[in-house]
């Protein structure tokens, strides 16, 4: 018997093979083997999925927001009695740590459905008096959603998407990354056992030209909500907008991560190599280039080595595991590829720079890239200013807060950054002059759910999270009655 997964789509609540009988082979990123095929959906795929959620509409919207929490309710209850076997499938088809799956992944995944069921519980449209007339803001669903997602984050950011899609009233066209199909699978599953409405939520396998494209310019899709690359977006952008769709996009990024001189090294540097290489540097959110102050500049230096050298990476099925693999063959050659032109812009490569030393033989045909540290580029070399995606961060160092806000907008990227100090006034000043959707101070990637969540510049349009979701996945209609 065969060890590899087939996936079907899920199309008007039929598990369906797709129209074509090409597959796309899915690999484990820790030792390059084949665990699933998925088809190659094309348009004709695309175009069943969103007959059925046009038709499954007019119900699904006709429902009370409080019925349509219910069935979020409904969702994660069931996602959450999954949760060890999203975090197995999470760790093996993106080649995170275990530990990383179980406590972002598989647990934000649940938290989405549960979050924006309780915002839905808590929903008040507004009323406007006037001396004459009352407004009254309705909410009405956009109608047939397109949701789009990378492999970094698989479920937690479809969960993301889909969560505030349906509470909304939409019905959904998922297509997520063909490099991590698996969690989406199980959505489905989760969603066809708990009973959710035929055609309400639909699946589509496949890659981006074949499926994505022509989700993103179907006359009959309302609303675009994309998670992925800059150069990506900017076409999905391009189709979407002929068709006048409602788009949010969120992209890619090049966090500065700025240490003034007054930190407490010792007592931040977990965070700051957290927010340096948390899921191999694949979080679009991480600090990828570090801005230390110059009085400090060594210290730092020898300080965070020590605490990079210590980080634990091998087998992501392994408890202790801190560091897993890189998502594919094609993304490490890329990675290997910036640490060359490091070399050839002048850096010097102070830990890392290739595959880990001493990993076992049984991962030696997985993607691996040991964390690196490169000092000595230029704040605007490419390597400082473009987005890596993978377990490298520079070092930069800046005299005052002026140079290093200087430093940190010097790229074309604003979606985050961090800034590491003892006074929490100065911090939250700087943070204000720094061009980036989202600022942590003495902290990263703490997250309020309620909070909006977007980039400034190339890293995105529009904004989700919280009632910034609501907004975006729904038209707001005022109506206007004279008394
Ligand atoms: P990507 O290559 O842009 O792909 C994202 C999704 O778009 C995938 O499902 C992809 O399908 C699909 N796609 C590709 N071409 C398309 C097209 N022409 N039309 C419609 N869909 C298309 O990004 P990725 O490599 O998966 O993810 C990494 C990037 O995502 C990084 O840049 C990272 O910063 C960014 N990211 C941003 C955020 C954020 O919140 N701002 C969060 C996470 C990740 P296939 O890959 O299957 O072909």
């Amino acid at each position: 018997m065969s060890d590899i997964t087939e996936l079907s789509n899920f199309i008007n609540g039929e598990w369906r093979p797709a129209n074509c009988d090409h597959w796309i082979e899915d690999y484990s990123p820790a030792n390059g083997a084949h665990i699933a095929s998925i088809p190659c959906s094309s348009s004709e795929d695309i175009d069943a999925a969103v007959e059925a959620a046009l038709n499954a509409g007019e119900d699904w919207g006709y429902l009370s927001i409080a019925e349509r929490a219910g069935w979020l309710e409904k969702i994660a209850d069931a996602l959450e009695n999954r949760a060890e076997e999203v975090a197995q499938l999470e760790s093996l088809d993106t080649g995170k740590p275990i530990s990383l799956a179980r406590s972002v992944d598989a647990a934000r995944s649940v938290a989405n459905f549960r979050f924006f069921a309780e915002q839905g519980r808590e929903f008040e449209s507004e009323i406007f008096e006037m001396s004459d007339a009352t407004n009254r803001v309705v909410y009405k669903p956009v109608g047939v959603a397109g949701l789009i997602t990378p492999w970094n984050l698989p479920l937690y950011l479809l969960s993301w998407k889909v969560a505030p899609a349906l509470l909304m009233g939409n019905t959904v066209v998922a297509k997520p990354s063909e490099m991590t199909p698996m969690t989406a699978s199980l959505l489905a599953e989760v969603i066809e056992d708990v009973g959710l409405p035929t055609g309400v939520f639909n699946l589509v396998h496949g890659n981006g030209r074949d499926a994505g494209a022509p989700l993103t310019s179907h006359p009959d899709v309302n609303l675009i909500s994309f998670t992925g690359g800059t150069a990506t977006g900017r076409e999905v952008a391009k189709s979407a907008s002929s068709g006048f769709k409602k788009l949010s996009l969120e992209l890619g990024g090049k966090n500065a991560t700025i240490i003034r001189e007054d930190v407490d090294i010792e007592n931040m540097m977990s965070s700051i190599v957290r927010a340096s290489f948390l899921n191999q540097g694949q979080v679009c959110l991480c600090g990828s280039r570090i801005l230390i102050h110059e009085s400090i500049y060594d210290s730092f230096i020898e300080a965070f080595l020590e605490a990079v050298s210590n980080m634990v990476v091998g087998d992501p099925a392994d408890e202790e595991t801190e560091l897993g693999a890189l998502i594919s063959a094609e993304h490490r050659d890329k990675v290997l590829s910036y640490i060359d032109l490091a070399e050839e812009e002048g850096g010097s490569i102070l830990c890392g720079g290739g595959a880990p030393v001493g990993i076992p033989q049984a991962f030696e045909g997985g993607y691996w890239v040991s964390p690196t540290v490169i000092d000595g580029l230029a704040p605007d070399s490419r390597c400082s200013t473009e987005e890596i995606f993978g377990p490298v961060v520079t070092l930069h160092p800046f005299s005052d807060d002026e140079e290093a806000i200087e430093i940190a907008n010097m790229t074309d990227y604003g979606l985050a950054g961090s800034i590491w100090t003892a006074d929490v006034e100065a911090g939250s000043e700087m943070a204000e002059q720094i061009d980036s959707g989202m600022i942590w101070v003495n902290c990263w990637l703490h997250r309020d759910l309620r909070v909006p969540f977007g980039g400034v510049k190339n890293s995105g349009v529009g904004r989700e999270g919280g009632r910034w979701s609501l907004g975006f996945f729904s038209e707001a209609i005022n109506i206007c009655v004279k008394h």
